[in-house]
């Protein structure tokens, strides 16, 4: 047992770094306690809500957080069930989304309802990749293309250095190489099994950068060139994809839309064209969609996954038609990097949560990624059914008095 006021103070005057605290007490759980406690004095606060955990700090200090201090408490609740048709996800399943948004769960379950009066949602996995795109400096743009040219005609010997390092990461291709002038940025393009898959790619692409450098006058200036794009909204995501690709769909007959989202297709179809194709293109917004990142967000802060991924999953494309007097309805989500295994998938509410949809561990991403579809769509047709449903009502009322 450490001295812990004795500790207080050497932190507080810098001759215990904060990360050094561990090196001094018996277990983790006491350093966390000695740095909340230094945390407090400085601060001149009480943390006794941080303060409270179940989970093992031991472990989480291991690959998931420097310097804890305790943990923050997001409340998680309970949609569903979502009535799903995909490959790998086929049934009902109660989905965990831990949000401080309220009216968030509500408006989602309402979707889940007019997906369930319709059949069930459809959903499918369209492009499955992580990648990696370093950027090397080279003499010459003349260099640069001799450097292009060189990864292109060495494809299987990058390769083979990549996949060294790894039993699940493959590399699919090193495609596009954009050349800037000096700079040269071939994006690294893997499948990572039932991870995310960012730290395994950046490992295999740094081994075979090794390789290039050993066989080619260029020089890796940074791992990252922020063409990979990790964690930015960018139109390379948008259109080549990253993470998985992901689509769901639903035909909702014109009585389902009534009763359960109080509007019509025609209504929903307007509001889609006007709000997310005119009112996204003229802002210049990736996100032709009301509000992917809601159930992104809630749904990846529920489950461990890493949360700057939210940006990249809030992309994608919002379809709304008429047919026949019925209502097609559909997301496609080019850049949700997810997964069942690895990165903050393991710390225990994370586990617990991807549990209840029977997706945790190995084997479960496909299923874990078409369930996020589901939600997507159900948060996205609910909503747009509330805004449609303001503006036929608006219409109606405008129509009583002219
Ligand atoms: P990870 O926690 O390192 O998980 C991947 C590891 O799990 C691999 O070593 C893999 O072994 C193993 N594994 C076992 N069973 C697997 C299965 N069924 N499918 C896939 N892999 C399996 O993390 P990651 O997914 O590569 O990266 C996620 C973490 O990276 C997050 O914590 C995130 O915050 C962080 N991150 C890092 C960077 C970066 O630049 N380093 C950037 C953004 C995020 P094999 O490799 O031998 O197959």
């Amino acid at each position: 047992m450490a001295d812990e006021k004795e500790l207080i103070n050497k932190i507080a005057d810098g001759q215990v770094k904060l990360h050094q605290v561990e090196k001094f007490t018996d277990d983790v759980d006491e350093a966390v306690t000695i740095r909340r406690k230094f945390v407090e004095k400085v601060s001149n606060t009480e943390l006794k809500h941080i303060s409270k955990y179940s989970l093992s700090m031991e472990e989480a200090l291991k690959r998931n957080i420097e310097n804890p201090i305790g943990t923050v408490q997001i409340p998680v609740g309970i949609a569903g069930p979502l009535a799903i048709h995909g490959e790998h996800a086929e049934g009902e399943y109660y989905v965990p989304i831990a949000t401080s948004e309220g009216a968030l769960i509500a408006s989602i379950n309402r979707g889940f309802s007019a997906i369930r009066a319709g059949g069930g949602a459809t959903a499918r996995i369209i492009d499955d990749k992580m990648t990696r795109a370093p950027v090397i400096k080279t003499s010459s743009v003349s260099e640069s293309l001799k450097i292009k040219t060189w990864i292109q005609t060495n494809f299987s010997k990058l390769k083979e250095a990549a996949e060294s390092t790894t039993r699940h990461g493959k590399l699919v291709k090193i495609d596009p190489v954009v050349v800037v002038g000096k700079y040269v940025y071939p994006r690294f393009v893997y499948t990572t099994g039932d991870s995310m898959g960012m730290n395994m790619v950046t490992i295999a692409t740094e081994t075979a950068l090794n390789v290039l450098m050993e066989e080619t006058s260029g020089h890796v200036i940074s791992l990252s060139g922020n063409v990979d794009v990790d964690k930015k909204p960018a139109a390379m995501n948008l259109i080549e994809g990253r993470g998985k690709t992901i689509s769901a769909e639903i035909s909702l007959p014109r009585e389902v839309v009534a009763k359960t989202l109080k509007t019509t297709p025609e209504a929903i179809v307007e509001v889609n064209t006007a709000k997310n194709f005119v009112g996204s293109a003229i802002s210049g917004s990736m996100g032709f969609n009301a509000h992917y990142a809601n159930m992104i967000g809630g749904i990846f802060l529920a489950t461990g996954q890493d949360e700057a991924h939210i940006v990249e999953g809030s992309l994608g494309i919002t379809v709304a038609e008429e047919n026949d007097g019925n209502l097609y309805f559909s997301v496609t989500l080019p850049d949700v990097p997810v997964a069942t295994f690895g990165g903050g998938t393991r710390l225990e509410t994370a586990r617990e949560c991807l549990e209840i949809m029977g997706v945790y561990g190995s084997g479960g991403v496909g299923k874990f990624a078409e369930i996020v579809a589901g939600t997507v769509l159900a948060g996205e047709l609910s909503l747009m059914g509330a805004l449609s449903a303001g503006h036929l009502a608006r219409a109606h009322k405008d129509l009583g008095r002219g």
